[in-house]
């Protein structure tokens, strides 16, 4: 009976996620005809001063769509991992001229990283990607500009930790701390961040989809994700990602073969 409450409860919440995606995407679609409608007729009649907001207010909206259902596909074929050992440091050093860009001017980029990092097992590419959505949160909460502040350390967790409903196993840790001087959240925003499909933005600008696809990322690299916000003070992400024990490359001694050749 328990088994049989909980499946439909969870049914009940895929049907309030499905309708509330219906919704926006229904919204956007509106848009679009709308718009459409409106050119049309002023063709008809021969009027064809401004069209170019119509236009503008279609190919928005299209867009907006687009990148919805892109987001979903993403979130619905996610990507299997592919664990490597990674220098996090060299990682976050060659995103900075992509994250300065996507801050823009009134944002500070602060980078400080640990000189004796230790590399962590896990998913270079989507690490990357998990890195530019906290960074475009991040943004998205300093509409006045501020400080952000992506940080590396290494961790050690004695024994294993009880965090919030969730257990850290002991072990060494890569840490990636993302940090930001923003609006902060509310503890009831603070206890959703996570779900997926929680947004607080705006009809079209947030899928509630970032968050929860860096935490199933977090778990499937067997680490953990914390965060701790204060209202109008700011917001730190930490991303807990298992040191790589494996033995580090060393360069051969004597000196490489030639590839083409293979002398
Ligand atoms: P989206 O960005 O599409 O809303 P996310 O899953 O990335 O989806 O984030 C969910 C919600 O968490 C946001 O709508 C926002 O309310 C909150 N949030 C995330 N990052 C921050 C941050 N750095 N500062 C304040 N609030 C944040």
């Amino acid at each position: 009976a328990e088994e049989a409450l909980r499946h439909s409860q969870k049914m009940e919440a895929i049907g309030q996620l499905t309708g509330g995606i219906a919704h926006d995407f229904n919204n956007m679609l509106t848009a679009i005809i709308g718009s459409m409608e409106v050119l049309k007729r002023r063709i008809r009649d021969g009027r064809y001063d401004d069209m170019h907001s119509f236009m503008d207010s279609a190919i928005g909206a299209a867009n907006r769509a687009a990148s919805l259902t892109h987001r979903l596909l993403a979130f619905a074929r996610r990507q299997p991992l592919d664990p490597k050992a990674v220098d996090v440091n060299k990682l976050i050093y060659g995103m900075e001229d992509l994250l300065e860009r996507t801050l823009g001017e009134k944002i500070k980029l602060e980078v400080r990283l640990a000189p004796d990092l230790g590399p962590a097992l896990t998913d270079a590419h989507q690490l990357e990607n998990a890195i530019l959505n906290l960074a475009i949160n991040a943004r998205d909460a300093m509409p006045q500009g501020g400080t952000l502040t992506i940080a590396t350390e290494n961790a050690i967790i004695k024994s294993r930790e009880q965090y919030g409903q969730e257990t850290i196993d002991a072990g060494d840790y890569t840490v990636v701390c993302v940090g930001d001087t923003g609006v902060g959240m509310s503890p009831d925003t603070l206890s959703k961040v996570f779900e997926p499909f929680f947004t607080t933005k705006p009809l079209g600008q947030g899928t509630g989809l970032g968050l929860s696809m860096i935490y199933g990322f977090a778990k499937q690299s067997r680490g953990h994700i914390r965060v701790e916000s204060a209202e109008n003070v700011g917001t730190t992400f930490q991303l807990y990602l298992p040191r790589y024990q494996g033995a580090v490359e060393t360069r051969p001694l004597a000196p490489a073969r030639d590839a083409a050749t293979g002398a």
